[in-house]
């Protein structure tokens, strides 16, 4: 099919959501790069937005999706199912969380990170314990509930009126936190680097005394690391660069690879809360998805890509500082390993976004000022040489 037939068909019959998409249909892919309906070649550094973290099609994840569906795609929960229990021992293996439960996206892990913590201060006798503080800025996802744990006010408004229980407090400003907890209170849910809200960065004294916070008023920290875990940040969570532990941390995107499955973590003392019907998944924990969750898994840890994130990432980051320094309109590069943001000083990322596609480049926004970059963690020095070259280019531009 020709790209103009795809845009027809879908201005027709798919809801609008996505208003006018970037003017492409790609057909397949490979490593960091993907080729459209003309056989044209893109670099992909936005990664489906920090889900394809294998890159595009890697033999493992193909393989091992091809077996299990070859085998079977599903059966129901009411049965035990291997790569399920397989893929819950590697994270528990690989993390600070005792018990696993899979979920089909982010919000939705989101959603059972919230309900496990309210029902686990019901179960402690504390029914008054529900009331969540999340920050201004974040992005826990687009159901009813995570919209009101997400602290902007674009993706709630449409929608009122919100799950109650959810406030929100300023990034890194230990006192208005503190000031936000009352006897209601029973989490504090972060994100480790807010992802949409900008690649904003939380201090490390700050998620310290969260932590600390926490253990002083008897409060649950969940972290969403929806997009921060899996290597992304050069670490295989981000919580570990902090040197603390969650109670309850979320996963989804890179987990699957592309393939959709979230993961709801948790310690033991709080996953215990969760009793036979309290929750449940008709597709979550299916045996193709954690199939794939087990070769993402096995890629990321046995391959050294959380390693190359890290190299890789930080050698991104700098050659981003020295264009920083090239361009005054650009004031900040923020990020850690492969997460990364440019804040520019004003509303140009759109601009710089559409010049890197039409030069073969990918990338993503974070809001109007910042250019979001996302590569899979395969990506080498030699691919964001080049990329820095193209976009040194365009930076020029805008002189
Ligand atoms: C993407 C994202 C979500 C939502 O995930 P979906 O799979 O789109 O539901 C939630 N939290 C964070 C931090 C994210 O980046």
């Amino acid at each position: 099919m020709k790209l103009d037939e795809v845009i027809e068909l879908d201005k027709q019959y798919f809801m609008n959501t996505f208003g006018d998409r970037v003017p492409v249909c790609f057909e397949y892919g490979k490593g960091i790069n993907l080729w459209d309906t003309n056989g044209k070649k893109y670099y992909d550094f936005l990664a489906g937005i920090a889900v394809t973290a294998l890159g595009h099609s890697h033999p493992k994840l193909v393989a091992a999706i091809k077996e299990q569906a070859e085998k079977f795609i599903h059966c129901s929960n009411y049965y035990y199912i291997e790569p399920q229990a397989k893929l819950a021992k590697v994270l528990v293996e690989n993390s600070c969380a005792g018990k696993v439960f899979f979920s089909n996206s982010g919000a939705e892990a989101n959603e059972g990170a919230i309900k496990l913590a309210r029902i686990y201060f019901k179960k402690k006798g504390m029914p008054e314990k529900y009331e969540i503080i999340t920050l201004k800025n974040s992005f826990h996802g687009r159901t009813l509930t995570t919209i009101a744990a997400t602290g902007q006010e674009k993706f709630q408004k449409p929608f009122t009126p919100l799950t109650p229980g959810f406030v929100h407090v300023p990034l890194n400003d230990l006192e208005a936190l503190k000031s936000a907890v009352n006897e209601s209170t029973c989490a504090i849910m972060l994100e480790p680097i807010q992802g949409e809200g900008g690649v904003n960065l939380l201090d490390l004294e700050y998620m310290q005394a969260v932590k600390k916070l926490c253990e002083e008023k008897g409060l649950l920290l969940i972290l969403d690391e929806i997009q921060t875990g899996l290597g992304r940040t050069g670490k295989l969570f981000a919580y570990q660069h902090f040197g603390i532990e969650p109670d309850i941390f979320t996963l989804a995107k890179a987990i699957g690879g592309g393939f959709p499955i979230g993961a709801l973590c948790a310690k033991d003392f709080v996953a215990q809360a969760f009793e036979p019907g309290d929750h449940g998944s008709t597709y979550g924990g299916n045996p193709l998805g954690c199939s794939a969750g087990l070769a993402v898994m096995d890629t990321l840890i046995n391959e050294g890509l959380v390693e190359n994130a890290e190299k890789v990432g930080s050698y991104l980051l700098s050659k981003l500082d020295e264009l920083s320094k090239k361009y005054s309109f650009i004031t900040e590069v923020r990020g850690k390993g492969l997460l990364v943001g440019v804040q520019f000083t004003s509303d140009i990322s759109k601009k710089v976004k559409d010049l890197c596609f039409e030069k073969g480049y990918l990338v993503g926004m974070a809001g109007p000022s910042v250019l979001r970059l996302l590569p899979p963690l395969i990506v080498t020095v030699d691919d964001v040489n080049a990329f820095i070259d193209v976009l040194d280019g365009i930076l020029a531009e805008f002189v």
